[in-house]
């Protein structure tokens, strides 16, 4: 069967693979899917601020609304706040219409359980085979389900954000920030929220574009140079950034040091486990060690799972995590709830450091360090499993090695550090990731497990 899901929904190029054919057939699909357990669902809808939103809405509706599903249009919004809109207000499901951090020429859509989580794989699966069996059952004229509009959501949303941080500390902290939504839809959520919060703001590409003309998506440093360059100019005491719809925040440092997603996840995590006193956090094989060695300094454990934003979600319902979330800025507060969330991220941030009362540079500079390397190598794609299991065998009689952990791929615990062999999704490569507390070391691990793994490959 061909794939109609990526890692992160279905994406493509508007007008090239991103149709509004294809975005009629996703809302059938999805209705259809559905009405399997319910007779009339109500589904939620919105968008991100890219310019083919409407276009790929008005046909998702359509289609849903002709298998007899009833649609509530929220408008523009981070997916966050669709995802929070959707478990409150009982929907059976929502879709949203984003390409999260990609370029403006795509579009995607991604579709959330009636729990605000987004779908799981095999949730998904099913969807595409309603899909690719065209097997799609019209309504009968007089059940075709009915639309409205509410707007809502995002009100309902940021009472849930104030309600799970220290409003009076922040307020009284004034903490002055350099917000950088990036154009995105976080436009429409981040800069009222700071306000509310009686932060000093200065905003920068807080106007909603669906061209991105302030600066790409993704926060990534090379794209937030500006921001980076003006938190010091101003005296602010940090910069945060978002994607293009809001559900992941990177921040700058107040000297202008972009900070990476693996410190302000510890970073956070130590404060959450220290003020639980203790606590699991949930999270990817692939995440930093920092992580783990800050959880467990304050009573905490850290529970791993396989790479995937919904995955760590669903564990950390099920295992009653108190924070979890991926080292790519998308954190997840579950007493708020269980997606990743960038504008309860940065309220978070916020009450950090109103409580803190120190730099932001002092507190991240204080985490332990590590180096990760990163490399890959070729393989095709059906030796992948055959190769992964024939490291283990190999690797478990290595003397250096002192476990290995199947979650996701192959994760191998030696004296000096780990080293996780991983298949990739898409491409017919495995990514080898290093990680140590010296560089060397790293560089080490990850040239002797990618060398070995190309002579099993061989
Ligand atoms: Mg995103």
């Amino acid at each position: 069967m061909t794939k109609l899901f990526g890692t992160n929904g279905v994406r493509g190029v508007v007008n090239e693979d991103m149709t509004s054919e294809l975005a009629l057939a996703m809302g059938k699909a999805i209705g259809s899917y559905l009405r399997k357990t319910k007779d009339k669902p109500s589904v939620a809808i919105g968008t991100d601020a890219r310019i083919s939103n409407v276009m790929l809405k008005t046909s998702c509706t359509s289609g849903l609304l002709s298998v007899g599903c009833d649609v509530v249009d929220l408008g523009i919004l981070p997916t966050p706040t669709l995802q929070f809109a959707v478990k409150e207000k009982n929907f059976d499901a929502g879709v949203i219409i984003t390409a999260s951090h990609n370029p403006p020429q795509f579009n995607g859509i991604k579709v959330i359980d009636g729990d605000g989580t987004e779908l799981a794989k095999d949730q998904e699966e099913e969807i595409e085979k309603i899909y690719f069996s065209g097997n799609i059952e019209k309504t009968p004229w007089d059940k075709v389900g009915t639309f409205s509009q509410w707007n809502g959501a995002i009100d309902l949303y940021k009472k849930s954000i104030l309600s799970n941080v220290d409003v009076t500390a922040i307020k009284n902290a004034k903490i002055s920030v350099v917000l950088d939504c990036g154009n995105g839809a976080g436009c429409f959520v981040a800069p009222s929220l700071l306000n509310e919060l009686d932060c000093k703001v200065r905003e920068l590409n807080c106007e909603p574009d669906g061209l991105f003309r302030g600066r790409p998506s993704e926060p990534v440093p090379e794209n937030l140079k500006e921001l980076m360059s003006i938190v010091p100019e101003e005296g602010a005491e940090f910069g945060v950034a978002q994607d293009g719809d809001a559900d992941r925040a990177i921040f700058v440092d107040e000297k202008g040091n972009f900070v990476f997603g693996d410190k302000s996840f510890a970073l956070i995590a130590r404060y959450i486990v220290r003020q639980r006193g203790g606590g699991k956090v949930v999270t990817p094989v692939s995440t930093s060690s920092c992580l783990e060695e800050v959880v467990k300094a304050e009573g905490g454990e850290v529970i791993y799972t396989a790479v995937g934003s919904p995955i760590v979600a669903r564990v950390m319902k099920k295992v009653d995590a108190v924070f979890g979330g991926e080292e790519n800025g998308g954190l997840i507060f579950p007493e708020h709830q269980y997606c990743r969330d960038s504008a309860m991220t940065i309220a978070k941030m916020l009450e950090l450091l109103a409580i803190e009362k120190r730099p932001l540079s002092e507190l991240i500079d204080e985490l332990p360090k590590y180096e990760v390397v990163k490399l890959k190598t070729h393989c095709p794609n059906d030796k992948k499993s055959q190769v992964m299991n024939r490291l283990s065998e190999i690797v478990a009689d290595e003397s250096e090695v002192k476990s290995i952990d199947r979650t996701d791929g192959v994760k191998i615990y030696t004296k000096n550090g780990w080293v996780l062999v991983r298949p990739s999704g898409t491409e017919p490569i495995f990514r080898i990731f290093a990680e140590s507390k010296e560089k060397s070391r790293a560089d080490n691990l990850a040239l002797k497990y990618k060398k070995l793994v190309e002579e099993i490959i061989q």
